[in-house]
């Protein structure tokens, strides 16, 4: 064995795209003169793990893969599985004839969310009513480790989606409808990549070290803004109002060095996103000189073209001239590998674009060192779900509750309630349920009612903090004969919306599932009642305000739900704020501060103050 390694080395040509002491843009210039259109046409290409083998990803060079839907592993796998399954991946394009790694990455969007036992994090919603970017700077760094810990070097977050119409399904991806929140909550992406030094050139990918993670801001642009808040719709404005609402967020994820920037299902005034080269290559590569790459989302050039009228190979013409860098095809490849590589033999599409984006995806690669560390080992697997990010994660919730009413006159508060009381009922369908409580993109793409991962539901966390003598009562759904048989001093009642996830949460009515309404309604008729609702918006419930003694907004919180009695209980204040406006009526809808005709139930900014024993 030791003379034919020592041969191996004689024999090892030199290869500058190799040697990490070299620049960066001398790798790219290298290797890229080295590569044929297939190896090419490979990077540019990313699939879903569901279609993906190691010979796969050998055979057709391909570039990327993700982590999309599918229970591969098993919703319950170990980090180490994970580490296992991207490294087996791996070993396939190491193999290649010029051992390009692929890249593979998965939407942590709120932690990592995909994993079971993982730190799961308030959805952007909550995070924007903290209005505290160091602490989401520091959510991002937590959810890098937590990714690096299961092998994945990327993911496909933040959103910086600034959604101006909460019957949007998506609108708790967004941290506000307020551009200016949006902006300073991209702080997040200093946390996943790492900090970017002051000198670096402007739009330059950056990756501090193999703790961090590729970062991506989606979905550019105008994701927020469409009618009726219906998601992949039209978003119908002016080119002032686009770049000042909507464009905002995205020079500042550019200065902070954002890797990658995935492309919005929406349309912009009829124009897909996906064929707009006016504002992907013009306006971002150009005029903002973005040097990163930009991904299509999920399917998203095959949407070019109408179900009725698909046209794959439009698509593919369409998108990739238009700028799109790498495709998330992502099932059938061959399909697009075939299409996009005779398109360039026959020169509808010129090598000049081809040559742009595998240029792109190679910086990138190298400048998060993936040349230098492919496969990834099990020495971060202590970092996923820890104490360090539970306690992060718990913190974020106590900022990020909203309390929009406490007690029926001003002189007579009801939080924080005491810790001694003598009976109190905890009741509600969102009371006990990790599932209802974590919402959308949580172990399923769109969530799960019930125990589908590790953490502390609301009513733990409430006989947590209690006196050890009072009574803490759970019951569901209780009826009246319960009420009168028990005395209780308080219910804390706990309702809102199901999970869901992008379209399947689109909502024009924007109520809570009727009996929401109907235990609101029981128990504040026979029991002081403080109202927590875990919803990922601003939801109809201005008819119920005037029986409700407290109501609390808590957004979609995540696994730490200790953080909430923390709060109500008074060993911390609340101090969150609303980030985004809470209509009196959905007919009112859109609605944001600034409008002329301003008359919501809860202004954008709204948030009543209660002092803690405790600082944060
Ligand atoms: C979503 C993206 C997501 C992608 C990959 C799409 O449906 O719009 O936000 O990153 O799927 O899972």
């Amino acid at each position: 064995a030791l003379c034919c390694s020592i041969a191996v080395v004689a024999n090892a040509e030199y290869k500058t795209y190799q040697d990490p002491k070299k620049p960066i843009n001398k790798r790219v210039k290298d290797l890229l003169s080295r590569m044929t259109l297939e190896e090419k046409v490979g990077q540019m290409t990313q699939i879903d793990k569901l279609v993906t083998s190691a010979e796969v990803l050998k055979k057709y060079y391909i570039g990327s893969v993700l982590s999309g839907g599918g229970s591969v592993p098993s919703p319950t796998a170990s980090p180490e599985t994970w580490v296992d399954m991207v490294n087996g991946y791996q070993k396939g394009s190491l193999s290649t004839r010029l051992k390009i790694p692929m890249l593979y990455g998965i939407d942590a969007v709120h932690g990592h969310n995909g994993v079971y036992k993982a730190t799961i994090f308030p959805h952007n919603v909550g995070l924007g009513a903290t209005r505290d970017p160091e602490l989401v700077k520091r959510i991002g760094a937590a959810t890098a480790l937590e990714v690096r810990a299961t092998g994945i070097p990327y993911v496909f977050a933040p959103c910086i989606a600034v959604c101006r119409d909460p019957r949007w399904g998506r609108c708790y991806e967004s941290y506000s409808e307020d551009p200016k929140v949006v902006r300073s909550m991209t702080e997040i992406i200093s946390g996943l990549q790492g900090e970017i030094p002051s000198n670096s050139r402007k739009g330059v990918p950056f990756l501090a070290g193999q703790e961090k993670v590729l970062a991506t801001a989606k979905h550019f642009v105008g994701d927020g803004g469409t009618t009726k808040g219906m998601n992949e719709n039209n978003t119908l404005a002016t080119r002032h109002g686009l770049l000042s609402i909507h464009m905002p967020a995205y020079y500042d994820s550019i200065i902070k060095g954002v890797g990658t920037i995935m492309v919005s299902y929406s349309s912009w005034n009829g124009v897909k996103m996906h064929a707009n080269r006016d504002l992907i290559t013009v306006f971002l590569k150009n005029t903002l000189r973005f040097r990163g790459f930009v991904i299509s989302d999920w399917q998203g050039i095959d949407r070019i073209t109408t179900p009725e009228h698909a046209n794959y190979t439009y698509s593919i013409i369409t998108g990739i001239n238009a700028g799109i860098d790498m495709i998330m095809v992502p099932y059938n490849y061959t399909e697009f590998i075939d299409g996009l590589t005779s398109l360039v033999k026959n020169k509808v599409i010129p090598m000049s674009r081809i040559d742009d984006a595998v240029a792109r995806i190679l910086r990138v690669k190298f400048t998060i060192g993936l040349f230098e560390h492919p496969l990834a080992d099990y020495s971060m697997v202590k970092h996923l779900g820890s104490k360090e990010h539970r306690e992060i994660a718990r913190e974020a919730v106590r900022k990020s509750l909203v309390l929009l009413k406490n007690g029926k006159s001003a002189d007579k508060p009801v939080l924080p309630l005491p810790k001694k009381a003598s009976k109190i009922l905890v009741v509600g369908s969102h009371a006990n349920n990790i599932g209802n409580q974590c919402g959308g993109w949580t172990i399923q793409w769109q969530g799960q009612t019930g125990n589908v991962t590790v953490g502390t539901t609301i009513l733990t966390a409430v006989k947590n903090t209690v006196h050890p003598e009072t009574k803490v009562v759970f019951n569901e759904n209780p009826d009246s004969k319960f009420l009168k048989l028990n005395k209780f001093s308080y219910a804390v009642v706990v309702v809102g919306e199901p999970p869901y996830a992008e379209t399947f949460g689109d909502s024009l009515n924007l109520t809570l599932p009727e009996s929401g309404y109907s235990t609101i309604k029981n128990m504040c008729a026979s029991v002081k009642c403080v109202v927590v609702l875990i919803t990922g918006r601003p939801v109809v419930i201005g008819p119920y305000l005037a029986q409700i003694d407290a109501l609390v907004a808590a957004w979609l919180p995540g696994t730490e739900g200790q953080g909430v009695a923390d709060v109500l209980f008074g060993d911390y204040g609340f101090s969150g704020k609303l980030p985004h406006t809470w209509f009196k009526s959905v007919d009112q809808l859109p609605m944001n501060v600034g409008d002329p005709h301003y008359d919501p139930l809860f202004p954008f900014g709204f948030g009543l103050t209660t002092k803690g024993a405790k600082a944060d």
